[in-house]
């Protein structure tokens, strides 16, 4: 079986800084594939670049069978990889139910589309609440639950999820994540970038640890909460 994401040497410089130094890694379908590592290791670079917001220096990026390399942004959500980026990027003054709609932007399917906001709402009960608001006034992990229910109205294939647990209380991150396990459960694919390494690797499939653009180490989201190195590095311990 081909995998449904498959990157191969991919190399991405700003200018003359090279943030990602020739990465390869691969998602199959139905898995939770994670990217952990500390400030600057390239991992939101290695996004931006997957959802056609930054050209690549090199290397290839295959999804769903096809070549990305050249492939502009709003085309890579029409092929189903949809991104919820670090730092939200909501609309504040439009209504959340109006920000879950521009998620489907590319879909015509008008009774579908209701549907899945209907589901947006039943997996965070406060964006239902309070639909007619202006999201603005959502908290930080608010508009974290708005911008994942709005990469999801796209129906992807590959959901890329960015830090989706920065600034959340302990109770908004085990919420997070319990929605990232049910939406495994229901078939969505999901690429993870985390800096809270013990929560991407308690759920991931695959993991893998980048530094100073480059993958250090790679395993099962299991093997690499074990792992002595990752232990130390990243979870805190001497
Ligand atoms: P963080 O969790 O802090 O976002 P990250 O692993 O996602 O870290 P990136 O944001 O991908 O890391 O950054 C990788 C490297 O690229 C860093 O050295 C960063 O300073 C640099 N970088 C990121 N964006 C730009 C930019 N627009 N121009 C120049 N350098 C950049």
């Amino acid at each position: 079986m081909t995998a449904l994401l498959e990157v191969e040497d991919l190399k991405v410089a700003y200018g003359k800084i090279e943030a990602v130094k020739g990465i390869s890694f691969s998602v199959e379908a139905g898995q939770i594939v994670t990217l952990i590592g500390t400030n600057g290791a390239g991992k939101t670079t290695t996004l931006r670049t997957l959802s056609g917001l930054l050209k690549p220096a090199a290397g290839h990026i295959t999804f769903d069978g096809k070549p990305l390399g050249a492939v502009p942004a709003h085309k890579i959500v029409a092929l189903g990889l949809a991104h919820s980026p670090e730092g939200r990027h909501i609309f504040p003054r439009l209504t959340i139910t109006e920000n879950l709609q521009l998620g489907a932007f590319l879909r015509t399917d008008k009774a579908g589309i209701e549907k899945d906001i209907q589901r947006a709402y039943e997996l965070f009960p406060i964006l239902g609440e309070r639909r007619k608001q202006a999201a603005g006034t959502l908290s930080g992990g608010e508009q974290q639950m708005l911008a994942m229910g709005r990469a999801l109205m796209s129906q992807p294939k590959l959901l890329m999820l960015d830090e989706p647990s920065m600034g959340l209380s302990p109770i908004m991150m085990q919420k997070i994540m319990q929605t990232i396990v049910e939406l495994k459960a229901e078939g969505t694919t999901i690429l993870l970038v985390e800096q809270n390494a013990q929560a991407a690797l308690s759920l991931a499939d695959q993991g893998h640890v980048m530094e100073i653009g480059k993958i250090v180490l790679s395993g099962s989201g299991d093997d690499l909460l074990h792992d002595e190195s990752v232990r130390k590095a990243y979870l805190g311990e001497d």
